[in-house]
């Protein structure tokens, strides 16, 4: 008999601890929404129905990993726990040292503390904000080299993460390989959408940085997804397992730079692992200084026990499957409606071009802003703009659109189901219905770093 292939992509667990969301009617959202100066950020999560604010550190654990805490070892030094957490890390990574950290910016800090000073350049396909702060936090320039086809949202190119290989080369001539003290690629690209970076690129980049005796580290943070997207994307990578790519991926670097908070699928921590004995050394020392004994680094022994677990959780091919599958399901339901979104969809978040959903607002009146709180407004729904708010602040206080502007739903992992999703579906589809009637917003006041965290606005009518 045939295998039976099924259609339906199901959510590969059960559910056997339940949470229980609240709901609110749309007089409660309008005042809760106003009470927090119409800044989600500033939202009693309480008073949300669906969560899409970010991925970070908002998954569900499973009941291995729930176990693995209750048996840790909490003791200060050389734990049993680090022992199984490093073994963890160093089966996925192959990197000979593992140097935990409370969370991803931790390694960032202790890695470019040790490696980078000013005069200096780190090369990346595109820095994540914490990342771009630490590096320039040393006094060294972050520079991004991502390809062009990255950069347009509707281009279909498969790896939109990539770096420009050519650009880093000529990069490299022009600042000179003494001056960079590390080349970065960071899988996904998290700031470019969740897109993916292909197997043929980190080669690419590795073969560069080898040539050049630059130092070449992975920022990790969704290194599952990204080996997923090469297996469903890449020649010569389709029977593959995750892990192995994954394998494949670490192989080609010298170390690399992890938020768990992502495919560590553990509400905190993350590592900074890496193969260089001398580098290793002085990166412990830091650490010591700033997250604590090498063992434990910032986190407790049943942290490590969650990401030693998670990670291996994170590589299964149903659960990816699930993942990626999930937010392709949603780009897909909103493109046939004929929403305007980044495509094709990445690998944490489907980003929402409310520019083209609100065309009629100015980029000083913040039209992403506008159109994320008419989520809320319409189903109790949280994402997050990335737009003129969260980047127009220029350090001389004037202000200056934001090269886009973007909605964008990041989905916790293993959290919500599909009915959760069609759900979704319906209140984006509904508020882009009505998206015509919806005003601009003014800022009432606003702090001079970081301002969408707590800035206060008002609706302009
Ligand atoms: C989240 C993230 C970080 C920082 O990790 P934290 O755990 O939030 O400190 C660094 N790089 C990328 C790509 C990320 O997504």
């Amino acid at each position: 008999m045939n295998e039976f292939t099924p259609r339906t992509i199901i959510e590969p667990f059960r559910v056997r601890s339940v949470e229980p969301i609240h709901f609110t009617t749309a007089d409660e959202r309008r005042e809760a929404l106003e009470a927090a100066g119409f800044n989600p950020f500033q939202l009693r999560a309480e008073d949300v129905l669906i969560d899409l604010l970010t991925d970070s550190g908002t998954g569900a654990m499973s009941s291995r990993q729930w176990a693995g805490m209750m048996a840790s070892d909490e003791s200060y030094a050389g734990a049993a726990s680090f022992y199984r957490f490093e073994a963890a890390v160093r089966d996925i990574t192959g990197f000979k040292h593992v140097i935990p950290t409370h969370q991803g910016r931790a390694a960032e800090h202790i890695l470019f503390g040790t490696l980078a000073k000013k005069g200096n350049v780190v090369l990346n396909n595109t820095h994540f904000d914490t990342t771009r702060a630490h590096v320039e936090h040393t006094g060294a320039e972050a520079r991004d080299l991502l390809i062009p086809e990255g950069r347009d949202p509707k281009s279909p190119h498969p790896f939109k993460g990539n770096m420009d290989l050519v650009a880093l080369e000529s990069a490299i001539r022009e600042i000179g390989a003494h001056r960079v003290p590390a080349i970065l690629i960071t899988v996904t690209n998290n700031s470019g959408g969740g897109q993916p970076v292909s197997m043929a690129n980190i080669r690419g980049v590795s073969t560069i940085a080898r040539k050049h005796g630059i130092p070449f580290f992975i920022d990790a943070c969704r290194f599952a997804e990204n080996a997923w997207f090469i297996r469903t994307r890449e020649e010569g990578y389709a029977g593959k397992l995750p892990i192995d790519i994954a394998r494949e991926m670490f192989a080609l670097a010298d170390g690399c730079t992890m938020s768990a908070k992502k495919d560590g699928m553990a509400n905190i921590g993350g590592f900074l692992a890496l193969n260089n004995d001398a580098l290793a050394t002085r990166c412990r020392n830091l650490e010591i200084l700033t997250e604590g004994f090498p063992t434990y680094g910032g986190m407790a022994g049943y942290d490590l026990e969650a990401i030693a677990h998670g990670l291996y959780e994170a590589l299964q091919p149903e659960y990816l499957e699930y993942r990626i599958g999930s937010i392709a399901y949603l780009g897909r339901k909103l493109t046939d409606a004929g929403i305007p979104i980044i495509e094709p969809t990445g690998g944490h978040a489907v980003y929402l071009d409310a520019g083209g959903i609100a065309p009629h607002i100015p980029p000083l009146e913040y039209p992403a802003w506008s159109v994320n709180n008419a989520l809320y407004l319409t189903g109790g729904v949280r994402g997050v703009e990335i737009g003129t708010v969260m980047f127009g602040l220029q350090p001389d206080g004037t202000e200056k659109p934001a090269s886009r502007e973007l909605v964008r739903l990041a989905f916790p992992r293993r959290v919500y189901t599909q009915s959760h999703v069609d759900y979704l579906a319906e209140v984006i589809i509904e508020a882009c219905s009505r998206a015509a009637d919806l005003t601009g917003y003014r800022i009432v006041s606003e702090s001079p770093v970081l301002r969408h965290f707590t800035a206060r606005l008002e609706p302009i009518t």
